[in-house]
């Protein structure tokens, strides 16, 4: 079968704060590029966040999430980027174009360069009961309440006192749900303590060193079954729905395709594409960005997004490389800043490390597992 097949200089996979940002500075450079998303609106994880963003005035801080999407999205058309949405990209090939499912019909692009900015997908793990309807991830939930306004049940209880967890127990006692507890493996509240203060207000329990011991019921959740890590007893919480935020892995799969070397970063969620400051990757003409280089945040992610536009518009040949060096000290800098703190400094660190990997090196390298599809290597 002859499918229909495109050039285009630039394609961006991914229309998240990392895809639009990293296509409006390639377009404002002058190569402006087709983004493509299979949602049915550009903003990625952004749309369905209703909280006001902390940060910096760059990054959209004080704005709620799905406002921030709604003015990338009109940056990057007024700068001259198209954007494709409802278009999955279903395939990386070594020869460098995708294969992409447009609804109604397959077809090929063949990019120049491609900038791959695929987000991250949630953690879940086994436990009795975990296949029963009425167990999701918590970003499941938030879609369901914050895009759908579906409340995916009456009762919840929320496992992961991280900010994911934090912030969408409160949004699901926004909606109407009855939020049972907060429990926690570890010994402290992972997320701001903004967020955590907030429930505590709403009378909202946590249990920290606490975890799932089961959820039970016949066709459905009816309750879940808590262990008290420190003294053993057990707490039976009477809910209808059981939402895990217990992290985010990076969504590598088009990177691995390629050929992209992965490396095994933990503090940044996992395995993920090995990519340099710039966020090119060890495949010429193929960029990473935003959760994909490393679950951090909405912020990060913009300004990786960025890093990869600038890069790519670069090595076409259309952004002069002075302006390029001088545009990336500036972003370079506010990365640092994003990544100060005790949340952000293990991460500054783990990326410090992956960067000073040697690009073209294969196999081995020091404390990290490189993959390469299908082979896993220890140390
Ligand atoms: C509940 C919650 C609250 C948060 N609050 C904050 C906050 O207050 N501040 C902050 O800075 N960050 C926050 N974040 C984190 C932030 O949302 C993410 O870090 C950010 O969205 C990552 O951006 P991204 O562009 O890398 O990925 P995403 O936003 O996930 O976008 C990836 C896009 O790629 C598309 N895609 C993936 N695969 C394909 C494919 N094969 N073909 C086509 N399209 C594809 C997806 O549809 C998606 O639109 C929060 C996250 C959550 C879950």
């Amino acid at each position: 079968m002859n499918l229909h097949e495109e050039s285009r200089p630039l394609v961006v996979v991914g229309a998240g704060p990392a895809g639009l940002c990293a296509a409006m500075e390639a377009a404002g450079a002058g190569l402006p590029p087709l983004v493509l998303d299979e949602g049915s609106q550009g903003g990625g994880q952004l749309v369905k966040q209703i909280h006001r963003f902390f940060g910096s005035r760059e990054h959209g801080a004080g704005k709620r999430g799905f406002e921030i999407a709604v003015e990338l999205v009109s940056g990057c058309l007024e700068g001259g980027a198209e954007i494709r949405l409802g278009h999955r990209v279903l395939g990386f090939f070594r020869d460098g174009r995708l294969l992409v499912d447009g609804g109604e019909g397959v077809f090929l692009l063949r990019p120049g360069a491609t900038i791959l900015a695929t987000g991250a997908v949630e953690r879940s793990f086994p436990f009795p009961g975990w296949t029963l309807p009425g167990v999701m991830g918590a970003g499941a939930a938030q879609t369901l309440v914050n895009l759908h306004g579906v409340l995916p049940g009456k009762r919840a209880l929320m496992v992961g006192a991280g900010n994911v967890g934090l912030i969408v127990a409160y949004q699901l006692l926004q909606a109407g749900m009855e939020v049972a507890g907060v429990i926690e493996v570890s010994r402290r509240v992972g997320g701001y303590l903004v967020h955590a203060e907030r429930l505590r207000r709403e009378g909202v329990p946590l249990f920290l060193r606490h975890r799932v011991v089961a959820a039970e019921g016949g066709k459905e959740v009816e309750s879940v079954l808590v262990e008290d890590m420190e003294t053993g007893a057990l707490k039976r919480f009477l809910v209808d729905t059981l939402c895990l935020a217990v992290g985010m892995a990076p969504q590598a799969e088009l990177a691995a395709m390629r050929g992209c070397r992965l490396v095994h970063v933990p503090e940044l969620g996992g395995f993920l594409p090995w990519h340099d400051r710039e966020m090119r990757t060890d495949h010429p003409g193929v960029y990473v960005a935003g959760d994909l280089a490393g679950v951090e945040e909405a912020s990060v992610a913009m300004d990786e997004g960025r890093l990869a536009g600038l890069a790519a518009a670069r090595d076409a040949g259309v952004l002069d490389p002075g302006k390029a060096a001088a545009r990336m000290r500036e972003i370079g800098a506010r990365l640092e800043l994003l990544r100060g703190g005790p949340f952000g400094e293990p991460r500054r660190r783990a990326k410090e490390r992956l960067c000073s990997l040697p690009g073209s090196a294969r196999g081995r390298e020091d404390g990290d597992r490189v993959r390469r599809k299908g082979r896993l290597k220890k140390r």
